[in-house]
């Protein structure tokens, strides 16, 4: 029976691959890549000369088939994405599924993580959140995402684009309000790594002023509102977020 890797890469810093995938890269049959010629500089810096398929979960019902069989027939298979953990806003899911479906033995080895990197540095709570991969890219279907998160309680998270993370943090300031504590953390695990934390409304200002923290890649963090205080009417306390977002 053969064995699938889930195996995660770097985000940004060469020094964060962990030596048990770049031995499991080295030794499996074929590794299925998001994109073959992005990750030919990772392999050829570890010096990893497997063979590569590209594989993506949208266009690509043959190719997962294809992996199935290799799989079935005993080969040992690795699936990369561009950067970080395959399957966390990336592909993979369907052959992950199908392979579990299929019986095979599905092996995750762990690395790093955009999201996680930056909720464990981010000063919110982490004992509750929520991801919500990227928000929508036009402001209507964003801000109805905003409005269904708006009373949860545990961290939110998001995956920003940097041409639309003003857009996004105007957003939040509108509908979420502007005292909402928001932490943006920036490059993570490169040069220019940056967290900018503060209320919706300064770390717009500060974003907006200052062209630099709207480059490289993003994740956004969004304080979920205090747990609900049993002493407060629930009605008073829906007026209230309710009128929250207006306030100055
Ligand atoms: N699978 C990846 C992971 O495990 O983090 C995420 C892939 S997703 C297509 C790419 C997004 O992840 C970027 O747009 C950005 O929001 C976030 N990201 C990736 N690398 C990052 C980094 N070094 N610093 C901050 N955010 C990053």
């Amino acid at each position: 029976q053969g064995q699938l890797f889930i195996v995660a890469t770097p985000i940004g810093n060469l020094g964060d691959m962990v030596p048990r995938a770049v031995e499991t890269l080295q030794t499996v049959d074929v590794i299925a890549a998001e994109d073959t010629r992005h990750s030919s500089r990772l392999l050829s810096h570890f010096k990893i000369k497997t063979p590569m398929v590209a594989y993506h979960d949208h266009n690509d019902g043959q190719r997962t088939a294809q992996l199935i069989e290799r799989l079935q027939s005993g080969q040992r298979v690795a699936l990369i994405s561009d950067a970080g953990t395959p399957l966390i806003s990336d592909p993979g899911y369907r052959l992950v599924a199908e392979a579990r479906a299929a019986g095979v033995v599905v092996i995750p080895i762990p690395g790093a993580c955009a999201l996680i990197a930056a909720l464990s540095a981010s000063g919110l709570p982490t004992d509750r959140f929520q991801f919500e991969g990227f928000l929508p890219a036009k402001q209507v279907a964003r801000q109805k995402v905003l409005h269904s998160l708006a009373d949860s309680t545990a961290t939110m998270l998001f995956y920003e684009a940097p041409h639309r993370v003003v857009d996004s943090l105007q957003d939040i300031e509108q509908v979420l309000g502007g005292q909402r504590r928001v932490v943006l953390a920036r490059e993570l695990s490169k040069t220019f790594e940056t967290f900018i934390d503060g209320a919706a409304a300064e770390v717009l200002s500060q974003v907006t002023a200052d062209s630099n923290q709207q480059r490289g890649e993003m994740v956004l963090m969004v304080a979920g509102v205090e747990p609900v205080k049993r002493d407060i009417d629930p009605a008073a306390q829906q007026l209230m977020r309710l009128l929250m977002p207006h306030l100055p």
